[in-house]
């Protein structure tokens, strides 16, 4: 049986639940055909949660890519696993979840704020920073009150997925992305928020801007002569 999962994330990232079958289970960890689990990768977390069953529960502690591009949920050290061919319900922790969305989304914005190279980023609930590759100083005051001012814009977010060929029969597309799309795996999704970003991104957004809410720019560190990192907060 294939332990590749449907990514239901990818679709609707407002999903908390879903009932799944388990494909694969052993060393901790459980495989499903269908998930609302996003695991690690882009810079943003792997879920957690919990799995139940007839008969059991346990807490997932962490959601991250095995070696075939299945889905490992990683239950906590002891927890039990359910058993294969087991119907469950998969329940993410969602209120640390959409923190995740929100910033992510928010790194977004800055992204579009500091037209730089990106290098690096790290998302988690209270604090997340992007590294660009940049000698300027970067102005907090004015990129705090340019992100403020497109989350009250309330541009809308969105993904879609387009194939290589489309891309290829549009090359203004390509040239409009603030990331070049990764090639070879015949699609490639684009997350959109309208009128400010284009870009291949596999993660997991808010619908609109305003949803970001209370985004506060952090420290800025200058990491060598050529990275400048700058750490956002959500304030609530
Ligand atoms: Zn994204």
């Amino acid at each position: 049986m294939t332990t590749t999962a449907e990514e239901l994330f990818r679709e609707d990232a407002y999903l908390e639940e879903c009932e799944a079958t388990v494909t694969k289970a052993g060393d901790g960890a459980f495989y499903v055909d269908r998930t609302v689990f996003y695991p690690l990768g882009g810079g943003q977390p792997g879920d957690t949660g919990e799995v139940t069953w007839e008969g059991g529960s346990a807490r997932i502690a962490d959601t991250r890519y095995g070696d075939e591009r299945d889905i490992a949920h990683i239950v906590e050290e002891g927890a039990p696993l359910p058993d294969v061919g087991a119907s469950v319900t998969l329940t993410i922790d969602w209120d640390k979840r959409y923190r995740f969305m929100r910033m992510h989304t928010a790194m977004h914005l800055l992204g579009s704020i500091l037209r730089y190279d990106v290098t690096g980023g790290n998302i988690s609930a209270e604090k997340s920073r992007l590294d660009f590759n940049m000698e300027d100083t970067v102005d907090k005051e004015a990129v705090g009150k340019a992100l403020q001012e497109l989350v009250a814009a309330d541009h809308p977010v969105s993904c879609r997925w387009i194939s290589e060929a489309e891309l290829d029969a549009n090359p203004e597309l390509v040239r409009t992305m603030s990331v070049q799309p990764p090639r070879g795996k015949g699609s490639i999704r684009l997350l959109e928020v309208e009128g400010v970003d284009l870009q291949p991104c596999g993660g997991t957004h808010v619908r609109s801007t305003l949803e970001v809410g209370a985004v506060r720019v952090g420290k800025v560190e200058k990491k060598g002569r050529q990275n400048r990192r700058v750490n956002i907060h959500l304030d609530d």
